[in-house]
């Protein structure tokens, strides 16, 4: 399985399902972002605050298989940039 990224306005997330040991830490921690009843199951556009991108970043920390890493969205930069 590849890794998968999903862009927010602050942070990206990026998954790769192989390696997720489904310890849900994540979903837990923020139900608004990480939610397996949704398509895609991880929203990071509902991080839209540095204080709920610090969270995130938080709860991508805890994730304990890897599976889940976090960087600061491209799109974010470009803002910055600008
Ligand atoms: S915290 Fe990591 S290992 Fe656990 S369900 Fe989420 S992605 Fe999978």
């Amino acid at each position: 399985m590849t890794r998968k990224t999903y862009d927010g306005p602050i942070v990206e997330v990026s998954f790769d399902g192989a390696l997720c040991r489904h310890a849900a830490e994540c979903v837990r921690g923020m139900p608004e972002v990480f939610d397996v009843a949704k398509r895609p199951w991880i929203d990071p556009t509902r991080a839209d605050t540095e204080e709920t991108a610090q969270t995130l970043r938080n709860v991508v920390g805890r994730c304990p298989s890897g599976a889940l890493a976090i960087a600061d969205s491209p799109t974010a930069a470009d803002r910055t940039a600008s």
